[in-house]
């Protein structure tokens, strides 16, 4: 059985279909803070709780015989992250610090961490590979960043084995149309112009149109949350596959293509067919000018391709807003 943190998430959700998809057993923790029940595939067993009750891993680990923990629970918000540091360093930091505990308890070796391409801070290289230097400037970062080296440090004490995956920024919802981004409230990009597109907002912000790129606004790498999420299941077979390997990596997921906050308007408005309202802002606190992956390691060693482009991502989340206005309520 695989355990998912936070399998009631954007990205978690669509890990667990996929994994039921192709015959696993999944078992789900989550307390619903931000996540949707009506997310969970119907396949998966779902437990609702805390990854930072003790009680309730406990309980968890005595009840269900675990391969492999796959760990999404987490908040991973940049600009509240420099609002409430302390919420994020307690969630994503000592929660997953009582899960790790829990897991060596239980002599349970797998483990496939979500972290962010926020480890990076400020590249001085337009590609970032897993090579840069990391120097997050967010707190949401370095509460990731904070978890692979505690990673690095058991996988060296410990028969442990683990892969991060550093997320570039996610994007689109399932090809079905029956799962999608539902965040309350919304903040990312994609989600905000297109629910504007569909005329529930008077108009989109973008923040900051002074930055050092070509058009003033940052340039992010947007990668398909189906493409996510086969980065996932290739991770979890590759420590599933290999059970005597040691093994600690880590991988870039991202698409390898820059797309500004402009060009991501108006993409979003050949796709849906309406002309945004744009209002300029200040920049948001934290957001580095531009981050763009190389997944060159991933492709390489685990066989990785993504299948969706950009284009692809804005016209499922847009079947996804069509078809479920108010997200998951209905
Ligand atoms: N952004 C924006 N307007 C919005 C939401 C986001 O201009 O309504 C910008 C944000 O400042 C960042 C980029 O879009 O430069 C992507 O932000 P998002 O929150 O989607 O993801 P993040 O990169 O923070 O993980």
């Amino acid at each position: 059985m695989i355990l998912v943190t936070g399998g009631a998430g954007y990205i978690g959700s669509h890990v667990v279909r996929e994994l039921a998809d192709i015959g696993y057993s999944v078992l789900v923790l989550d307390n619903l803070s931000t996540g949707h029940l009506e997310a969970v595939d119907k396949r998966a067993t779902f437990i609702m709780g805390d990854v930072g009750d003790s009680n309730v891993l406990e309980s968890l680990f005595q009840s269900y015989s675990i391969q492999a923990v796959m760990h999404f629970a987490a908040s991973c918000l940049v600009g509240e992250s420099v609002e409430k540091p302390l919420k994020y360093y307690q969630n994503n930091v000592v929660n997953t610090i009582q899960l790790l505990n829990k897991m060596l308890e239980h002599n349970i070796k797998n483990f496939i961490f979500s972290s962010t391409c926020a480890t990076y801070g400020v590249p001085n290289q337009v590609v970032i590979d897993e090579q840069l230097p990391l120097n997050p400037i967010n707190p949401y970062g370095k509460s990731k960043l904070m978890i692979e080296t505690v990673l690095n440090s058991i996988s060296e004490s410990h028969d442990f084995r683990y892969i991060a995956l550093r997320y570039f920024n996610v994007a689109g919802a399932h090809i079905s149309g029956e799962i999608g981004e539902d965040h309350d409230p919304e903040t990312h990009l994609i989600p905000n112009i297109l629910r504007h597109l569909q005329g529930k907002s008077s108009y989109i912000e973008i923040f900051g149109k002074d930055y050092q790129t070509p058009d003033g606004t940052c340039i992010r790498d947007y990668i398909h949350v189906m493409d996510l999420s086969s980065g996932h299941i290739q991770a979890l077979q590759y420590l599933l596959q290999n059970p005597r390997r040691k093994i600690a990596e880590i991988f870039n997921l991202g698409n390898e293509r820059g797309v500004s906050v402009l060009e991501m308007i108006h993409l979003c408005e050949q796709v849906a067919g309406a002309k945004a309202r744009i209002k300029i802002q200040p920049r948001r606190k934290g957001d580095p000018p531009h981050l763009v992956a190389s997944s060159q390691k991933i492709k390489s060693l685990l066989g990785w391709a993504p299948k969706y482009d950009i284009k692809i991502s804005i016209e499922t989340a847009w079947n996804w807003f069509k078809k479920h206005p108010n997200g998951y309520k209905q």
